[in-house]
């Protein structure tokens, strides 16, 4: 993960991300390797403790690309679309 203030966000040091390659959770284009690398972070993110914490953050500051909390930037799209329709995110 980059640009990390950790003073800010103490759940980041418990990321099951953290001694991962940021490249899987970074991956670049629509290739399949591109894609295989997100399945890989996704699945990371799905087993990760502080994995709440990391999708609201990523959706509390924008985050625009790369994996957070389980999600991609059309996932996160797609929730910011759902919260600002009826205020609400279910299941995800
Ligand atoms: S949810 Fe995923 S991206 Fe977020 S801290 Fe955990 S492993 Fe890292």
């Amino acid at each position: 993960m980059l640009n990390i203030d950790f003073e800010q966000e103490d759940w980041m040091l418990e990321g099951s991300c953290l001694y991962s390659d940021t490249d899987l959770f970074f991956p670049v284009g629509s290739s399949m390797k591109a894609m295989k690398q997100a399945n890989e972070a996704k699945a990371i993110c799905m087993e990760c403790p502080v994995v709440n914490e990391c999708l609201d953050y990523a959706i509390r500051t924008n985050q625009d690309s790369g994996i957070w909390g389980g999600t991609d930037e059309e996932q996160r799209k797609s929730i910011r679309r759902q919260f600002r329709k009826t205020g609400l995110v279910v299941n995800y």
